[in-house]
């Protein structure tokens, strides 16, 4: 593959279960080196759309080229520069860390050190223990080493660090800080916004089978839902907001009004996740509630 090439190219993809149009129009590319987040409330298309870019999945209509290559018809050359943690692998083996490293190690034509991927993943002190004693989280930094000790040029990444701690969520960014130093691609799909704004270029939003957005992680929404807010309560304990390009100015004029500074004051700039909401409500409105509140 050459570096101007895309890594990903996705035109008019389409999915269809029975009546159902699960994936409706999606187009997106994903450039060499990039990090790209896929981003949707459950049952939006994202599973459906990267299974069709793994090649495990048929698509109704559209095009798809994965690393050059059609995943339709994607032999075992291509899966082998991929990488690929799906949201439950279930490893549970009776085997160790260190093992079953070695022996996926073995399927790939260049596959990267054990003991250097057992590092990466911070799995050092429990290379020997067996895969079914360790922690969820210990289990998931497994999937992930399989994933990437192919030497993947382009990892899939479904919901990496659901039921992490804090702690381990953190470590496990570095890790795939390190990959994309590397010139790895990544496709990531994570329902911790902050997770994509921390490690993505790149996103697309997915709702009801479209996409609604697309663009840099610091664009998603447009200019317009990323305006701060500012908000203060008066001597009267009204409380004002008033958004603004200007949050100082703002922030400056109302102490001066108020002789100090008010209580509550505080400037708000909306999070990747508030602005995600916004989109994702407009898109799908009242319409289809997924939970209904008692
Ligand atoms: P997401 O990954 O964003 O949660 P999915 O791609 O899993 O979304 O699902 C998209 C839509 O397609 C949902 O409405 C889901 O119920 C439906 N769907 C997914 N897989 C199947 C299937 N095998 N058969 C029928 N409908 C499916």
């Amino acid at each position: 593959m050459t570096t101007n090439e895309t890594a990903v190219r996705v035109r008019e993809l389409r999915k269809q279960y029975g009546q159902k149009t699960a994936v409706d129009g999606v187009s997106f590319d994903i450039s060499p080196g990039e990090t790209f987040a896929l981003l949707g409330p459950n049952g939006a298309g994202k599973s459906t759309t990267i299974e069709i870019l793994e090649g495990y999945r048929s698509r109704t209509g559209g095009e798809v080229s994965v690393l050059g290559i059609d995943p339709a018809k994607g032999g075992l050359g291509w899966k082998a520069r991929l990488g690929i943690v799906l949201q439950t692998t279930g490893e549970t083996g009776l085997v160790t860390v260190a093992e079953q490293l070695k022996h996926f190690a073995g399927f790939y034509p260049n596959p990267r050190d054990v003991d250097e991927v057992i590092a990466a993943v911070g799995l050092e002190a429990q290379a020997k223990t067996r895969i079914a004693k360790l922690s969820g989280g210990q289990q998931r930094r497994v999937d992930v080493a399989l994933g990437i000790i192919g030497r993947p040029e382009l990892l899939f990444l479904d919901e990496p660090t659901t039921g992490f701690d804090p702690e381990a969520r953190r470590r496990f960014w570095e890790v795939i800080r390190g990959l994309k130093a590397e010139g790895t691609t990544i496709l990531l799909t994570t329902h911790y916004l902050d997770e994509a704004a921390q490690l993505a270029d790149r996103a697309g939003v997915i709702a009801a089978g479209r996409l609604v957005d697309l663009g840099g992680i610091d664009e998603i929404g447009g200019a317009a839902a990323r305006v701060p807010l500012v908000r203060w309560r008066d001597a009267g304990g009204v409380l004002h907001e008033e958004r603004t390009h200007e949050p100082g100015r703002v922030v400056a004029a109302v102490v001066a009004s108020s002789g100090g500074e008010p209580d509550g004051l505080e400037v708000i700039r909306p999070s990747l996740e508030d602005i995600y909401l916004q989109l994702v409500r407009s898109v799908e409105g009242a319409a289809e509630p997924e939970e209904v509140l008692a």
